[in-house]
């Protein structure tokens, strides 16, 4: 009679660890029932755990979905750099086109960004 109770409670454990690596309780359970609950335990000890691929799949899953967000963020990210070089170009472009236009000191001239002289009056013209 203990020596029944004996197996039980060994199969039992085997059902608890096949559990805990993420493998049906029961079927472990009455396996190690069936056969012999040390060859389904080494059995269960020699088999991958389960448990563990699925935490591997999960984290895989998760630095993937990591991963698309980030290149998503670049992609917004270069999208926003973008519109705000344009911006800039555009801005530097407007700042030329108003520093080009320079008149000269002397008679008001408009002059051009070579000009040395005030096409006008003849005026030296210094560009800093
Ligand atoms: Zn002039």
């Amino acid at each position: 009679m203990f020596e029944f109770a004996f197996w039980i409670l060994c199969c039992a454990a085997v059902g608890y660890y096949a559990d805990k690596k993420g493998r049906s309780q029961w079927k472990w359970g009455l396996a190690a029932a069936f056969f012999s609950p040390i060859i389904v335990g080494i059995v269960l000890a020699l088999v991958s755990d389960k448990s563990v691929e699925r935490d591997v799949a999960e984290l895989r899953m998760g630095q993937e979905q990591l991963r698309d967000r980030v290149a998503a963020d670049e992609k917004i990210t270069e999208a926003r750099f973008g519109q705000m070089e344009g911006r800039i170009s555009g801005a530097a472009q407007a700042t030329g086109a108003l520093e080009e236009v320079r008149y000269c000191p002397s008679c008001g001239e408009a002059l051009r960004s070579n000009d040395k002289f005030c096409s006008r009056c003849g005026e030296e013209v210094s560009w800093v």
